[in-house]
């Protein structure tokens, strides 16, 4: 996943050349210029220059061949990608950090379908039931993964549905919510403020998987999102697409709601009115902090029935020790997804969905880095992990797993630095790090990005979330901090344009599409170059005297002392 065409256009633009020693090694040129004052030894900077844009290449060839199949999640050709991963990580002398010695880290994973047997009413004390239409009025899954659930339960509007002591705001007042179904609204309390809810940036309190998350905690039953198009920034066709069919989830491990749904504005704003009350009046009084949840004088009536297919897949975790003895149990992480969509036996014509961008490239790139700490002749005092994780196009599903359950203590894990789709179109001129500026490390992600002669591109639309949409963020959902590394929109010999137009027709014809495939003509030095600066800072993350904090304040600051 990148970022939107919005957020590409409305970028910054700052232009600088790359020095040989950072140009992903497609000059051949080794040593050539003095080391960087970044701070590595020698060994690191001599296994830093053997990090080459070919290495990268081939990983990404084969991962995305058509023999592979687009690496489907709990498919064959997923399988066959975690097998060449796993061999690659022996090869190059890493140790298993998965299942039992093992390189695997089994995955369950649970495919519900919302079956056309469910029936879902809202009921007032007084008046006629409504009796909603599945997709058009409202969709709603079973997060219990049980075949059939009933729900007969009062609903409580609860405003924004958010408990966040860092911005002072609860919606909740401690009202007990037990057994009751939660209405609630998307996003979050609109702010021009940054230190209210980050100002115009969305958090992770405004996103739907956080409402659910907290309403589950509380140990309501269920949840009925609003939609409202302008707030949740996206039409009603999108929520109903991606509330279709089947949807994977993680195996429930801990509380979980019988019913996760939205409605449509006009269903709420009817139930509101039979209740004899305003839903408009209520979403204003929402806006403030003296919110208090009202309860509606009517019931959800649901009978939930569901498909239930359980299924399986691996996330491939190995493991550098540290050389350190006394830092060894600490850990930097790389992480980056591999599966795609797998193949579509419907789909006419080239129905492989290859994935060579997204992510055979991310990958490749954690191979080579694999390959470079791995056969250095010096190794980081801290372990370093490395995670090719699966169901990332599923929701992130791999990572979050690997979030719950890590080989080493998320408390111990200083860093994480995730890559995922890493277009090989030559030698970039910008790096984007968005949420490093969250963490302490901020100076030495400047820093590096300066050695490599990279300009830091900012986040253009933080109101869009992005932050929260790729694998890093499983891992600051459970305190460890985490961002990705990718190239910005200028590269060396185009005008920022160029990158931009070369993203757009990416999105435009070959994003998610079969046609993601791999080509001879890619250049994949800027690949190399991102591996080289993520292989610095992972050295760096790896080698200072305390592990890496988030901001004071910052959303993932609680979630990081719950680990200590
Ligand atoms: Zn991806």
């Amino acid at each position: 996943m990148r970022g939107t065409l919005q957020a590409i256009l409305a970028g910054a633009m700052v232009c600088a050349s790359l020095p040989v020693w950072s140009d992903g090694g497609a000059s051949g040129a080794k040593g050539s210029k003095s080391p960087p004052s970044v701070r590595l030894p020698g060994p690191a900077f001599a296994a830093l220059e053997t990090i080459t844009p070919e290495h990268i290449r081939w990983h990404v060839r084969y991962l995305s061949h058509d023999l592979l199949e687009g690496r489907g999640t709990g498919q064959r050709g997923g399988e066959l990608a975690a097998e060449y991963i796993a061999t690659q990580f022996a090869e190059y002398g890493l140790k298993p950090a998965g299942d039992h010695g093992t390189y695997m880290q089994k995955v369950p994973l649970v495919g519900i379908t919302t079956l056309p047997e469910t029936q879902f009413s809202l009921a007032p004390k007084q008046g006629e039931a409504m009796n909603l239409r599945p997709l058009d009025e409202y969709v709603a899954y079973d997060q219990t993964q049980q075949a059939q659930s009933d729900v007969d339960a009062e609903i409580v509007f609860v405003g924004y549905g958010i408990e966040a002591p860092e911005y002072n705001w609860d919606d909740y007042k401690g009202v007990d919510v037990r057994g009751k179904v939660l209405l609630m609204l998307v996003n979050e309390p609109p702010s021009e403020d940054p230190r209210f809810f980050k100002g115009k940036a969305l958090t992770y309190y405004g996103r739907w998987t956080y409402k659910y998350e907290e309403a589950a905690r509380k140990g309501a039953v269920g949840v009925i999102l609003i939609h409202k198009t302008e707030m949740a920034s996206y039409p009603w066709e999108v929520v109903r697409n991606s509330n279709s069919g089947e949807k994977s989830f993680l195996k429930v491990e801990g509380p979980a709601l019988k019913v996760a749904s939205w409605v449509q504005l006009d269903v709420a704003r009817r139930l509101a009115s039979t209740s004899g009350m305003d839903l408009d009046k209520w979403m204003q009084e929402a806006q403030s902090r003296e919110f208090r949840p009202v309860n509606l004088r009517a019931k959800l009536r649901a009978h939930m029935v569901s498909k239930v297919r359980r299924f399986e897949a691996n996330n491939v975790v190995a493991i550098l020790p540290g050389a350190d003895r006394k830092m060894a149990d600490e850990a930097v992480i790389y992480t980056a997804h591999y599966d795609h969509f797998g193949v579509r036996p419907d789909m006419p014509g080239d129905n492989i969905f290859n994935g060579a961008d997204d992510n055979a490239t991310g990958c490749g790139i954690l191979l080579e880095l694999a390959r470079a700490f791995g056969t250095a002749t010096q190794k980081p005092r801290r372990s370093i992990l490395f995670a090719a994780v699966t169901a990332e196009e599923q929701g992130l599903l791999g990572s979050e797993y690997l979030g719950k359950h890590p080989p080493v203590a998320a408390g111990k894990i200083t860093l994480d630095l995730n890559y995922d789709d890493v277009k090989p179109l030559g030698a970039p001129e910008e790096v984007e790090v968005s949420g490093a500026e969250r963490t302490n490390f901020y100076p030495a992600v400047e820093a590096t990005a300066k050695e490599f002669r990279l300009a830091i591109r900012p986040d253009a639309r933080p109101e869009a979330g992005h932050y929260y949409r790729s694998d890093h963020f499983s891992l600051a959902h459970v305190g460890i901090p985490a961002f990705s590394i990718n190239e910005g929109m200028k590269y060396k010999g185009h005008p920022e344009s160029w990158g931009i137009e070369q993203e757009r027709d990416y999105v435009e014809k070959h994003y998610h599409q079969p046609s993601d495939e791999y080509h001879s003509e890619m250049d994949f030095v800027g690949d190399s170059a991102m591996a080289r600066f993520g292989f610095a800072l992972g050295w760096e993350a790896a080698s200072s005297p305390k592990l890496i904090e988030w901001q004071k304040g910052d959303e993932f600051e609680a979630a990081r002392t719950k680990t200590k």
